[in-house]
């Protein structure tokens, strides 16, 4: 058994993982991050709604807002040097009963309590003056300006390039199973390796509880919340102009109808509990049901087809609020419990978890000396910029339906932070495949330009999970 050792080692690549394991880089600490999938995002964070949420409607004075409205605020303050987009659209949350529109002066005070100001009633006439596609049974919305859509893969992404750049470490193929701790190092075990480590962050979503079992007795249990996703088709998105939310309830955020960075428009999440930790099968009657819910609420849907459909798991715990704390005398901080919200709020996590570190152990509290940040600049994939093809990067398109070229594919191939090595990475990082002809047409030739680099090759592939 080989053995490395490191200040932090981070426990799971979904958003929350690269966007800590970017934070401790930069601080100067020598930082690995493990994820047992052939890539990031191999978790919940492959699978969202990618709203940039203000945490209008988010518990007020929890630590869930807190840590949106920090990586909220920290994503629109690094995301032009890091190349990444911002689609901003606003959101309404439209009340379709007359129960919601009663609930709407709430949603409006709570808002406010929790510092979104322009959060604002409007009435239906100025609604459906907005909004002419929606159904006329619409009553009424609350505004919230500061609601936006932004990529979902990048960011996590650009987090963890730049957190090589910075001296990181990643492995994929990695699974951590069990780990002791000596009183000054942790020595996890992976069944092919030890690595060791002074710090350990647990970030590993819906396997969060089992994953603190090494550690402590985790005070919370993770019960995964399923959430079911129809995208259509790019002309869809003519049909609306901001994120239409419904009035939430207790349990969900409700059925959203949004515009995608990438030109789609999509209809979802269900909410729905289960047992299964790591699957998230889509199910016909279920998406029945929403393709019906969307036509009540935007009937010009009935026109459009529907190109993919996609669930993920929310790792939601018994407790509203996020699960995070540290082990005193024993360098474990658990990050569990990050929800619906870890997209918006992972930077933030990240700053509390460095806050939490330094406060529980003063040895930690300083790595080194801070690296310089280096700033990688992520491809456009954003419908609403200049894509490469629009900029004649001198390559040709191989995939027709989402325009993506030669040149784009063979660069995230190519990189040397963290290159593509399996379809789905590649899918996330170019959009190649991802068009309504789900691969039909290019996939021969992405055959041919992904041989022997990716992992199952492409060639016989029969449904790419990764
Ligand atoms: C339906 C839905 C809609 C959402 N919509 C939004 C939205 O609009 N806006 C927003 O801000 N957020 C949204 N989110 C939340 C967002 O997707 C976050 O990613 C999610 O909250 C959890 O992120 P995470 O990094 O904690 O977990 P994950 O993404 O699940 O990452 C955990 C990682 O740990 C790895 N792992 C597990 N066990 C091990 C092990 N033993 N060893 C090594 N690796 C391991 C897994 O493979 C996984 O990659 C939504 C989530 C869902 C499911």
């Amino acid at each position: 058994m080989s053995e490395a050792r490191w200040d932090v080692i981070v426990i799971g690549g979904g958003v929350v993982g690269c966007a800590v394991t970017r934070r401790f880089a930069l601080a100067g600490a020598k930082t690995l991050l493990l994820e047992r999938g052939r890539d990031i995002l191999s978790g919940a964070s492959k699978a969202n709604s990618a709203i940039l949420h203000t945490g209008f409607d988010a518990p007020p004075g929890s630590l869930e807002v807190a840590c949106m409205q920090a990586g909220y605020q920290e994503y629109l303050d690094i995301h032009t040097r890091l190349n990444l987009p911002v689609l901003k659209t606003a959101a309404l949350v439209v009340a379709w009963t007359e129960e919601q529109l009663a609930q709407l002066d709430g949603i409006v005070s709570k808002a406010h309590e929790n510092g979104v100001d322009d959060a604002r009633q409007i009435s239906r006439q100025d609604l459906l003056g907005r909004e002419t596609g929606l159904s006329t049974t619409a009553l009424g919305a609350v505004e919230v300006p500061r609601e936006y859509v932004i990529d979902p893969w990048s960011a996590p992404l650009a987090y963890l390039k730049q957190a090589v750049r910075a001296g990181a470490g990643y492995q994929f193929d990695t699974e951590v199973k069990s780990g002791a701790f000596d009183g000054e190092y942790w020595h996890l075990d992976t069944g092919q390796q030890r690595i060791s480590g002074r710090l350990v962050i647990n970030c590993t979503g819906t396997n969060g509880d089992n994953i603190e079992q090494i550690c402590r007795k985790p005070g919370f249990e993770i019960r995964p919340r399923k959430g079911q996703f129809l995208v259509y088709d790019k002309s869809a998105s003519a049909l609306i102009n901001s994120i239409i939310l419904p009035v939430p309830t207790a349990t969900t955020k409700g059925v959203v109808l949004t515009k995608t960075i990438f030109g789609n428009l999509l209809l979802g999440p269900t909410a729905e509990e289960q047992q299964d930790r790591n699957i998230a099968t889509v199910e016909r009657e279920m998406l029945d049901g929403l393709i019906a819910t969307g036509i009540e609420m935007l009937p010009g849907l009935a026109g459009h087809s529907v190109t993919a459909t996609y669930a993920g798991l929310r790792p939601a715990t018994q407790f509203k609020d996020y699960q995070i704390s540290a082990e005193p005398g024993k360098n474990w901080i658990g990050v569990n419990g990050i929800r619906s919200t870890g997209l918006t709020a992972a930077l933030g996590i990240a700053a509390h978890v460095q806050r939490l570190c330094g406060e529980t152990y003063s040895d930690l509290a300083n790595f080194g000396p801070a690296a310089a940040a280096e700033w990688p600049v992520m491809p456009v994939l954003a419908e609403h910029e200049k894509r490469a093809y629009q900029q004649g990067d001198g390559t040709e398109i191989v995939c027709h339906c989402e325009r993506v070229t030669r040149g784009e594919i063979e660069a995230a191939l190519d990189e040397s932070d963290v290159p593509a090595r399996s379809l789905g990475g590649l899918r996330r990082r170019t959009r190649v495949m991802m068009g309504r002809c789900n691969g039909f047409y290019c996939s021969a030739r992405v055959a041919e330009l992904t041989q022997g680099r990716i992992s199952p090759p492409l060639a016989g592939h029969e449904k790419d999970q990764s």
